[in-house]
């Protein structure tokens, strides 16, 4: 009799997964909670689905597991882009970030989803299983009140990130929950990816500036982490890639007090940036605060710079200014804003937490409970903004599909 797998969740995971274990003559039942598959792959990317990267690095992931390379050497980038190619996907190279030619991101969840029902599968949407629990060699599924029996079970249930709290799986039947009940343990879940919600009250007059600028992280007067990128500036903080990227620090220990400190013109050296200033102190005498800043930086900054310096915009300038006009311009290359929290799990693009990967051996099964399969997101795995995290599900979706249907050890 064919080996019956069945796979919890149709995200980028479940989609792998499944598509893997069919090709591999598994007998694929899926249980999905949303009525689509694969809902978040259509938000990825603006849209667009970053699909995958190009300049792959191991230090772009953060887990429990010391060597990640276990997995990726099973199925890596070029993996992906030969998976995606066989399916009909074409794919473009922005940069080495990789996204589907038409810019849509059903594209990628429909190439797989479309080959997915080439085979004889039973998909069953918005449900959810009841239970899990271990029946010999196999598993006893209580689905809508009757008990279903397979050989393996693939979890693939992804993590909170991006979906509203009233939308999420009850949390005594959530992903994690059926994983902790089969044995697992589970790290706490953070939201990660995800923008800075910061104290001070100018925000909301700064805000929708964007701004590349360089970003540092500090705790206890040292500089923890260090971004450079397009800055995004909201009534309520700071967002953007190179906020998204150290929101994870500040997500598992909220309770500490960071600030940020903001380069606003980091493609300007330290000396050049003083050279700027004492020429502009000499060249704008006699000329309004205003003019001063005009050109030099963003209107809305230089209005809260120029406000924040007590000086007036009117003001005619002349010696009496220079040191007040001196601090001011430091503020462009070093300003600093106070970190209150982190948006919540509906914000983020990914959850660091989750099953500790060393409780999985590399070909996905759990060590914990034989013929259970983790992959994807529920994994204790996050990674930087750029396809990183979709590649984790696209690798270990593909290992869990191919074991679970006895095609690997
Ligand atoms: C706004 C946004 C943008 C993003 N952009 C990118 C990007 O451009 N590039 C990138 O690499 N990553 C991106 N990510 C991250 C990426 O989408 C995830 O890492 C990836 O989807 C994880 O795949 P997964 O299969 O583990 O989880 P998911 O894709 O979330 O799939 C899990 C599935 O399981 C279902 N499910 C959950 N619990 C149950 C249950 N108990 N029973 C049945 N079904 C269940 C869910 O409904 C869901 O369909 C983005 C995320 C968000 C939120």
């Amino acid at each position: 009799m064919n080996n019956s797998v069945l796979i919890v969740g149709l995200g980028a995971s479940g989609l792998m997964a499944a598509l893997t274990a069919a090709k591999n003559g598994a007998k694929v039942t899926i249980i999905e909670k949303n009525d689509i598959p694969g809902k978040k792959i259509l938000a990825t990317g603006n849209g667009k689905c970053n699909l995958a990267n190009l300049d792959f690095r191991l230090d772009c992931y953060y887990s429990d597991c010391e060597d990640l390379n276990l997995f990726f050497k099973q199925f890596d980038v070029q993996d992906t882009i030969e998976t995606f190619e066989e399916l009909g996907l074409i794919i473009k190279n922005v940069n080495g970030y990789l996204y589907p030619v038409t810019n849509q991101a059903t594209s990628v969840r429909d190439v797989l989803f479309n080959r997915l029902n080439q085979y004889d599968i039973n998909v069953m949407f918005s449900k959810v299983p009841q239970s899990i629990t271990k029946e010999n060699n196999g598993f006893n599924v209580v689905i809508d009140n009757n008990k279903h029996y397979f050989d393996k079970v693939i979890l693939a249930c992804g993590s909170y990130a991006g979906i509203r709290k009233c939308d999420r799986v009850d949390s005594s039947i959530d992903g994690y929950s059926l994983a902790y009940h089969l044995g697992h343990s589970i790290i706490p879940v953070k939201p990660a990816l995800t923008q800075i919600v910061c104290n001070e009250n100018f925000f909301k007059d700064i805000a929708g500036v964007r701004i590349d600028a360089i970003v540092k992280l500090v705790l206890d007067n040292s500089y923890i982490a260090e971004e450079y990128g397009e800055l995004q500036i909201t009534d309520y903080g700071l967002s953007g890639i190179p906020i998204f990227q150290m929101s994870r620090i500040v997500a598992a220990d909220n309770k500490r007090k960071y600030s940020i400190e903001i380069d606003f013109m980091p493609g300007v050296s330290e000396e050049e940036f003083a050279q700027i200033c004492e020429s502009r102190i000499i060249r704008f005498q006699g000329t309004t605060v205003s003019d001063f800043f005009t050109g030099l930086i963003n209107t809305k900054l230089a209005e809260l710079i120029v406000k924040l310096s007590k000086l007036d915009k009117n003001q005619i300038i002349d010696e009496t200014l220079t040191d007040q006009l001196i601090s001011a311009l430091a503020l462009i290359k070093c300003f600093n804003v106070t970190v209150k929290n982190t948006k919540s799990f509906e914000n983020a693009q990914c959850c660091s937490g989750g099953v500790p990967v060393s409780e999985i051996d590399m070909t996905c099964m759990s060590q914990v409970c034989p013929n259970l399969f983790l992959c994807g997101e529920m994994l204790n795995v996050d990674a930087k903004c750029g396809g990183y995290n979709l590649q984790w599900a696209w690798t270990t979706g593909y290992i869990a599909g191919k074991s679970a249907a006895g095609v690997m050890k």
